[in-house]
């Protein structure tokens, strides 16, 4: 069986990068992965569509790396099932899935120059050695590193051997690119930098990928679609906005940016629509205003809710200002950009917080 009909005439062709890409459809059935007692991976449902850049976040432990094995082939399901462009793969060696992974650690191999890093999954396919040649001095172009070809891994910054990994991916022209937690071992700078540099291949090249991260500005950032999962199953799919500004439960309110949760013992929560039952009221901190307790009203007051409370501390954040303020037993947090003109509040002081009602998000607990 050849699952990618199209491939199969690509090794004969000329290798043209820019030829159209061929992407493939992704879809876990009802996937579950046991691990002894643990379910590692727990009735997973999900659809990747064709060129998608989907990224599955969630913290430690809860399932990331093991629903990545399990597409790639390196682990069985214990049940479902996993299909490539409507076929299941059940049967299909890793080998024979054609997909392009990179992992955190690069797994370069360290005694191989860049270029032969890049030939190996060429040689693989038996390409023959002056096309390879030819093709590698392409995607050497293509992820600026052409004046490294001849350098060995450990001659390398992190960002530079991260690109190698990403071009050794990409080199065969793989449906599917897969990356586990591709930047983790960056620098924040760097982190940020290659977060570009994953964008444009992405869209020059249009894989349909999913990356496997912890880290929530990595997700918003780069995904087209977000797959937040929590001990082996999934909490919430949707795009990073979605996501963001209406999260379905607490946990997702929690993992994507800081939330104030407002309990009802220390105020009247006061919204447009009822509460639905199993819930918490939920606003996010640059949502809430804050000013002395002796300030005019805003003209948009009667859309609002204000209430009172003590600042408790404030810490510079760059251009934020983030305050802890209390209100009742709670604590709130506010987030303000820093603008000329505004007023600076400090630990002990009384201020009035506001937000609009429209704002509250109402989130499972
Ligand atoms: P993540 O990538 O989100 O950190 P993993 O998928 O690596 O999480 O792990 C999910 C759970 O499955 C963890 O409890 C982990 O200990 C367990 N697990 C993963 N791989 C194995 C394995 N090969 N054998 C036993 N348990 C495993
Ligand atoms: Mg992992």
């Amino acid at each position: 069986m050849n699952l990618y009909p199209n491939l199969s005439q690509f090794s004969s062709k000329e290798f043209a990068l820019n030829e159209d890409p061929v992407a493939a459809q992704i879809e876990f059935r009802r996937v579950t992965k046991m691990y002894g007692p643990i379910a590692a991976v727990k009735d997973v449902s999900l659809t990747v569509r064709q060129g998608e850049f989907v990224t599955i976040l969630g913290p430690s432990g809860s399932g990331k790396t093991t629903a990545l094995m399990l597409l790639a082939g390196f682990a069985a399901p214990s049940s479902g099932d996993i299909l490539i462009s409507g076929r299941s793969v059940a049967a299909v060696p890793s080998y024979r899935r054609d997909q392009g992974i990179v992992f955190q650690s690069y797994a370069l191999f360290p005694h191989l120059t860049v270029r032969r890093n890049l030939e190996f999954p060429l040689e693989m396919r038996g390409m023959r050695a002056a096309d390879r040649v030819k093709r590698v001095d392409q995607m050497l172009e293509r992820v600026h590193l052409a004046e490294f070809g001849d350098r060995m891994p450990a001659q390398l910054s992190g960002g530079q051997q991260q690109r190698v990994a990403l071009a050794r991916a990409l080199i065969a022209d793989p449906p599917i690119l897969l990356l586990d937690e591709p930047l983790g071992a960056l620098d924040r700078n760097l982190r940020e930098q290659m977060q570009g540099e994953i964008k444009r291949l992405h869209r020059e090249f249009g894989k349909t990928t999913i990356c496997v991260t912890h880290d929530q500005e990595e997700a918003l950032t780069l995904s087209d679609r977000i797959v937040v999962m929590r001990a082996g199953q999934i909490e919430q799919t949707d795009t990073p906005e979605a996501l963001y500004d209406r999260p379905v439960t607490r946990f997702v309110a929690n993992f994507l940016g800081e939330a104030n949760i407002l309990e009802v013992h220390d105020f009247q929560i006061e919204t447009g629509a009822a509460q639905p039952s199993g819930t918490v009221a939920m606003v996010r901190p640059e949502r809430v205003c804050i000013a002395g307790s002796g300030a005019p009203k805003r003209a948009d007051a009667e859309q609002r809710q204000s209430v009172t409370g003590k600042v408790e501390d404030m810490i510079y954040a760059g251009p934020l200002r983030r305050y802890q303020v209390r209100v009742g037993g709670s604590m709130l947090i506010v987030r303000e950009h820093v603008a000329s003109g505004r007023q600076t509040f400090k630990a002990g002081e009384e201020v009035c917080l506001d937000w609009l009602r429209s704002d509250v998000r109402f989130v499972e607990r």
